[in-house]
């Protein structure tokens, strides 16, 4: 039984079902502006925003059905048909590995280089190797390029990764404890080697099987020594080894050993590279390129095998294929846990496109001017104080809350589709970066006024508020004044009540 006067939507989620709400905040008074909270009123049929209504004896509500389900994404869809940002920076979406490209430049540019691997290793098993022989298509969509060259991103992971190979401690990644179950990878090159570290990071024991005498795979044979040190890339598997990776070198499976390979293994992962014989004659369903598998789980039918790299499509690109061996790596750990096997998810991503020119100003106010910096010598890698200096470059085009940002998640949830209402003329970005702890980005602002109810009750001397009036009506800072007047007080209590990455903290949490 509700208490007289609660509030509907806290009525709904005390029994348990979840209602989604961004202007909703219980501290302070709700402005219902988002009616992402709507219900449906059985008996008249109505949809209803559930903050503004009080919970009364006899009250019927359909929480969710179809027409509740539209009306929550139209509503998402026209937040974003104003809304311009970008979730994930174009670097890290044209990252075969999808790396935390921003994050990595941010900790560079500090100094944190420890910190700046962790994160590259994350999603990257071999740096150094990679920031030695990568064609850098992250670098084809840095939007630096717009104003004067991309940021030099390849560099920047050689030198995180090489300034670990290089420390007497390395740095090695803790796995998760073991799950007992275990994972035959068969072949040593990127794909492979991605999968097994992958894998082993999530407390799978994995099994790497290999032709050739030497791991490493088409790393070995078909990149110069000038170009990949052979040294650099031995020591990157020694460190795959040292997480409890198991390799069995100068091992040619047949027919019959990977049938006894699927009894001895809860799954499998091929990943033989091009032109290895063999793979054909193991039953596996072919098509003229390679075999045929799930395009976004590369799992086999609905077997316990799963296939990446070459095998799959010939391919001379290492980064697709270490990208690939993480992805499956994903589908594995989903089969290992008796999941439904679906493959890593990709969130929703806002993006608005290129810069206009006027945005230049903007993106440049968080990073330095001037041109991308070179080695001394080609071959040769930046010098720390050159990647400070090179990682400063950075735009930061990604959004510093993606991870907790609500229009994000619901959008992803809802299936919106930010075209839907689109304006044709969209507004221009701008940065207010004054405040020594959070930013205010004003184009990614979806006046929920929960700014300008918490710096009214915590008696900021200007606080945020809203100013014009009608569709005109923008909010922020009254009297021009700048962020850092504005939030003196509750900067970071304001920026985690945010329910988008409008205003946020500058420095996000590893
Ligand atoms: S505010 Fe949210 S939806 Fe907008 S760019 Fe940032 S994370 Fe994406
Ligand atoms: S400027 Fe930085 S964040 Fe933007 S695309 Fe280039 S590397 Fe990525
Ligand atoms: S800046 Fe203020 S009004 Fe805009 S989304 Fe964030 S809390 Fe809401």
């Amino acid at each position: 039984m509700a208490a007289e006067g609660s509030v509907l939507m806290e009525v709904i989620r005390d029994m348990g079902i979840e209602v989604p709400s961004m202007c909703y905040l219980k501290e302070v008074e709700s402005f219902t502006s988002c009616m992402l909270c709507v219900v449906k009123d059985r008996k008249s049929g109505k949809i209803l925003p559930s903050c503004s209504l009080e919970a009364v004896e006899g009250m019927d509500i359909i929480s969710m059905d179809d027409e509740v389900r539209e009306a929550r994404k139209s509503a998402l869809e026209l937040l974003l048909s104003e809304h311009v940002g970008d979730c994930e920076a174009p670097c890290q979406l044209t990252c075969p590995a999808h790396m935390d490209i921003p994050l990595m430049n941010r900790l560079l540019a500090e100094g944190k280089f420890h910190e700046a691997l962790v994160v590259v290793k994350k999603d990257i098993a071999l740096p150094s190797v990679l920031g030695r022989i990568c064609p850098a298509p992250c670098e084809g969509a840095c939007r630096r390029k717009s104003i004067d060259q991309a940021v030099s991103i390849c560099l920047l992971k050689r030198f995180a990764g090489d300034h670990d190979l290089e420390a007497d401690m390395s740095w090695m990644p803790i796995p998760a404890s073991s799950s007992g179950k275990k994972v035959s990878v068969i072949g040593a090159g990127p794909a492979g080697l991605a999968a097994a570290y992958q894998l082993e990071l999530m407390g799978h024991h994995c099994l790497v099987i290999d032709r050739n005498k030497i791991a490493g795979g088409s790393l070995r044979k078909e990149v110069s020594p000038e170009e990949l040190p052979p040294v650099v890339l031995k020591r990157e598997i020694e460190h795959i080894a040292a997480l409890g990776v198991e390799f069995r070198l100068g091992s040619e499976v047949d027919a019959k050993q990977f049938l006894e390979l699927q009894k001895s293994s809860d799954a499998i992962v091929v990943a033989t590279g091009k032109g290895e014989s063999g793979v054909g004659a193991w039953g596996l369903p072919m098509h003229p390129k390679g075999v045929e598998v799930h395009g976004k789980t590369y799992r086999v039918g609905d077997t316990a095998v799963f296939v990446v790299g070459s095998a799959l499509k010939p391919s001379k690109l290492a980064i697709r294929a270490l990208g690939q061996g993480k992805e499956a790596a994903f589908s594995v750990d989903q089969f290992l846990k008796g999941q439904a096997v679906t493959g890593e998810p990709r969130l929703f991503n806002s993006r608005f496109g290129k810069l206009d020119r006027a945005e230049y100003a903007e993106y440049l106010k968080e990073s330095k001017e001037g041109e991308r910096l070179e080695p001394a010598q080609k071959g040769e890698g930046l010098t720390a104080e050159q990647v400070m200096e090179e990682a400063a470059r950075c735009l930061h085009c990604d959004c510093r809350d993606l991870k907790n940002c609500r229009l994000r998640l619901y959008s992803d949830a809802y299936g919106a589709d930010q075209k839907r209402f689109k304006s044709e003329v969209r507004q221009l970005c701008t940065k207010q970066v004054q405040h020594k702890e959070v930013i205010y980005e004003p184009s990614k602002c979806i006046k929920c006024g929960i700014c300008v109810r918490l710096t009214e009750k915590y008696k900021e001397d200007f606080g945020f508020t809203f100013i014009g009036r009608g569709f005109d009506v923008v909010v922020g800072v009254p009297f021009n004044e700048s962020t850092a007047e504005g939030l003196k007080k509750v900067a970071l209590e304001v920026a985690d009540a945010c329910p988008t990455g409008a205003i946020s903290r500058k420095i996000e949490s590893l």
